[in-house]
């Protein structure tokens, strides 16, 4: 999944109002299609391009198939940023330059730091349920960490806990008094939380971080809001509890994080800087100057064509 989708997200249909209500900036999100898999992008869009160190949103399926590979990303770099990986339904493989191997189930976080630089690929393994639902998301490396060591890590028990009219498990930083083992670099937290049917969900807010929420399934609602399937609804700074109800149930995605402080620049599978550091990764790709994935059967993702429109985000 890569950051290459025409740029024809919407303005936002509602804008944020008073900080002192709950109120989303409500934008839909961009449709693309990888293989025989649709994806919505939620992040970035036009009007939002991170959200703390998040900077990118992909949701696939629910999609169920038979002998098909649904999931078959070729080998492919990325540089300055986490990949995490996360799953509702079915399985997805990994593999990489650096020789690890990773499959996940719902539940279990695929979390891949590229640094300085790493190439992997993506598939539906041999051995499936014939389901696939799941979440990609990109995490930009703050500038002491961007150009460091690339690594792969598996974790497979996250926290899990009740929130009043719901339960959560926290996949990246901290919240609700919960830490992830997982690695990051950035004051952030991204977590699935589920608001049980026929109640209201209450949770902590840092008011100090900016937060976004992504419908995974079901209905959501706030006091005065329907929420939106797939669509990015983004909460600046300065609200210390989120509230949501549900009839019937609803699985979302919660994300949050201080500002990012730096200005970034995002192409393809890279996050960089500046154009000149852009151009130098996908020389650095096209020259075969990544290690390889040594497991993958076919041929591997050739860079598009650089036609370099930069955009301060
Ligand atoms: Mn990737």
């Amino acid at each position: 999944m890569s950051d290459l989708l025409t740029p024809d997200a919407g303005e936002p249909l509602v804008s944020a109002g008073s900080p002192t209500n709950l109120d989303f900036e409500i934008t839909p999100p961009r449709v693309a299609t990888l293989g025989p898999i649709t994806i919505r992008r939620a992040l970035p869009v036009r009007h939002r391009r991170m959200v703390g160190p998040w900077c990118f949103l992909d949701r696939y399926g629910p999609l169920s198939f038979a002998k098909e590979k649904p999931m078959d990303v070729a080998p492919h770099p990325h540089v300055g940023l986490q990949t995490v990986s996360w799953l509702l339904d079915g399985e997805v493989i990994h593999n990489d330059s650096l020789g690890c191997e990773g499959l996940i189930r719902p539940g279990e976080l695929n979390l891949m730091t590229a640094g300085h630089g790493i190439a992997h690929t993506e598939e539906t393994p041999t051995e499936n349920t014939g389901h696939l639902s799941g979440v990609q998301l990109w995490v930009a490396l703050p500038d002491a960490q961007r150009n460091g060591a690339p690594a792969f890590h598996q974790y497979s028990s996250l926290p899990k806990f009740d929130l009043p009219g719901g339960h959560a498990t926290l996949i990246m930083g901290e919240w609700a008094g919960n830490t992830s083992p997982a690695t990051a670099y950035s004051p952030m937290m991204g977590a699935e939380v589920c608001v049980h049917p026929g109640q209201q969900l209450t949770a902590p807010l840092r008011a100090d971080w900016e937060h976004a929420l992504v419908v995974l399934e079901g209905e959501v609602s706030t006091s005065h809001q329907t929420l939106v399937l797939d669509a990015l609804h983004y909460l600046k700074p300065g609200h210390t509890e989120l509230n949501l109800k549900s009839e019937r149930g609803a699985k979302v995605m919660l994300l949050g994080g201080a500002p990012f402080g730096e200005t970034i620049l995002m192409w393809w599978n890279f996050v960089a800087r500046t154009a000149e550091e852009i151009q130098a990764a996908r020389d650095n790709w096209q020259q075969h100057r990544f290690a390889e994935v040594p497991t993958y059967k076919g041929p591997r993702t050739e860079a598009p064509e650089l036609v370099f429109r930069p955009v301060a985000r």
